[in-house]
């Protein structure tokens, strides 16, 4: 069954980018939303909901990392599997999200390969 999807990055041409790069992976997707900060994407998964949320770290309003602690307080986003895409590599910074509630993490930049290996699993 198709799955809907969150795209969470504050650059509008990375959000491009990664809705392309999502369809030439072949992965089934259905709904999809986008938001340009963590406030907008609370709000959006609050009123919609996601299978999967697909999540920059560095945003102004609210940071990836303070998204994810709110996305696992909510009831309804229980089931949302979330990972992180980011440039940011640092350990301490990437294991933090990841132990926030992040399920995977890819670093940009990626190809419809890597989103086909790191998505497809969370698809069942
Ligand atoms: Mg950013």
């Amino acid at each position: 069954m198709a799955k809907s999807i969150m795209i969470v990055d504050d650059s509008a041409t990375m959000r491009k980018i990664i809705m392309r790069t999502v369809r030439v992976a072949g992965l089934d997707i259905g709904e999809t939303h986008e938001a340009g900060n963590g406030k907008e994407a609370l709000e959006k998964l609050k009123a919609s909901g996601a299978d999967i949320m697909l999540c920059d770290i560095n945003m102004p309003e609210m940071t990836g990392p303070e998204l994810v602690k709110k996305v696992r307080e909510l009831p309804s986003c229980a089931q949302t599997k979330i990972v992180m895409v980011s440039t940011e590599t640092a350990k301490d910074i990437v294991d933090d999200v990841l132990t926030s509630g992040a399920n995977d993490y890819i670093s940009k930049p990626f190809t419809p390969e890597k989103f086909k290996e790191k998505l497809a699993p969370l698809m069942n």
